[in-house]
């Protein structure tokens, strides 16, 4: 192995899968524990083609400082046992700082992807996550032209930086069925083509603030009521905080699933009316899809899917409104949607940034 690829959460497999596969061999896969659940990591390794990794211990469930250092540590021992040529890690999770700094600590090249994503939220520890490792890499994999700005706006050596386009773009092309096993898919979940919403809630901001996860629940409750199927795949977090915050009597109206696999993800949301998250990744992922979102959040670090594709709204009677106008907007505006070329590249970034790390070994061979 040469190139060691340190991730931890679904996201990162997500996102990481199109180059972890064109690495090949000269991948050696690093999983530090951060979501290691069947729901939310154990199927997306076989479903995206992923090796089996090496898996760090107990780091799960713990505080973000716990986490940080537990993973730091086993990563440094695993790098001094079998150093690397080169360090990637990708986006802003806990897992990514963990190797971002054991890669500097044992003075290892380290490549960032999806570098240069900014909130400007201080609140957010991902926003810190961001900042951190976009200091400590020496291959700076930008997605969009406003990522590089952000990244030279804080002193980043140009030449540290490469636009490449985000990597979700090849990989959702990649995994979407085909338009038969769309149908089949679709069929299985009882709902029909532009005749629904799809919703996603995890982020803790949003789960473990209880009138916050109210005012989500109940704005999803009332798109039900209002005769519109709401798909919900219930994240582990977000059911466990539900319970305890007595709010499951909102979900009664709700299509309530398990964490879908990526491929039956992709299938509903290509055919959604409409989708409700407050993930990251989905606002990527709409764009290539061509489907319009309602992202609720206080900010987002991704405001290139705003300008066409998604709307920007806080928990609270918001969502509702925004939801609505979007499905007012009927059949036009989503072949509009469709046929816009997404702003996060043309779904070669995977390629690229693996010809960058052949050369970032290279040179530290
Ligand atoms: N996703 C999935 N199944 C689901 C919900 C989401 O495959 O039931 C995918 C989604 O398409 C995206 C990724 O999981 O690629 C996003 O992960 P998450 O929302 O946990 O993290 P974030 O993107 O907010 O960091």
């Amino acid at each position: 192995h040469s190139v060691a690829v340190v991730l931890g959460t679904r996201p990162e497999l997500v996102k990481l899968a199109d180059l972890i596969r064109l690495l090949g061999p000269a991948a050696h896969v690093v999983h530090t524990g951060q979501h290691y659940d069947r729901e939310l990591s154990g199927q997306f390794l076989s479903e995206l083609g992923i090796p089996e990794p090496t898996c760090l211990t107990g780091v799960g469930g713990q505080s973000r400082a716990t986490q940080i250092a537990t993973a730091l540590a086993q990563l440094d021992e695993l790098f001094a046992d079998r150093p690397p040529l080169a360090v990637v890690v990708q986006g802003d999770t806990n897992a990514a700082l963990a190797g971002a700094l054991a890669a500097n600590a044992r003075g290892l090249p380290l490549l960032h992807v999806e570098a240069g994503l900014r909130s400007r939220d201080r609140n957010m520890p991902e926003e810190h996550n961001r900042v951190l490792i976009d200091q400590l890499a020496d291959v700076l994999c930008a997605a969009t032209p406003g990522n590089r700005a952000n990244l030279l706006a804080e002193g980043a050596d140009p030449r540290r930086i490469t636009l490449t386009g985000n990597t979700v773009v090849e990989v959702v092309r990649r995994h979407l069925p085909d338009a038969e096993h769309r149908a089949a898919l679709l069929g299985s979940y009882g709902v029909i083509a532009d005749g629904y919403v799809l919703a996603t809630v995890h982020r803790p901001e949003n789960t473990d603030d209880p009138v916050a996860l109210r005012a989500i629940l109940t704005e999803l409750d009332a798109l039900a009521a209002d005769g519109t199927p709401v798909l919900l795949p219930l994240h582990p977090r977000t059911r466990a905080r539900a319970e305890a915050a007595g709010l499951m009597p909102l979900l009664d109206r709700l299509r309530v699933t398990r964490p879908l696999g990526y491929a039956p993800f992709l299938a509903l949301a290509r055919h959604a009316a409409l989708l409700v998250s407050d993930s990251g990744g989905v606002q990527e992922e709409v764009t290539v899809l061509g489907r319009p979102l309602v992202v609720v959040r206080a900010s987002t670090e991704r405001p290139e899917a705003m300008t066409d594709f998604a709307d920007l709204v806080a928990p609270g009677p918001e969502i509702g409104r925004a939801a609505r106008a979007r499905l007012a907007h009927g059949a036009l505006e989503r072949e509009r949607l469709a046929a816009l070329p997404s702003p996060f590249g043309d779904g070669t970034a995977s390629l690229r940034i693996a010809g960058l790390l052949g050369e970032l070994a290279a040179a530290s061979a």
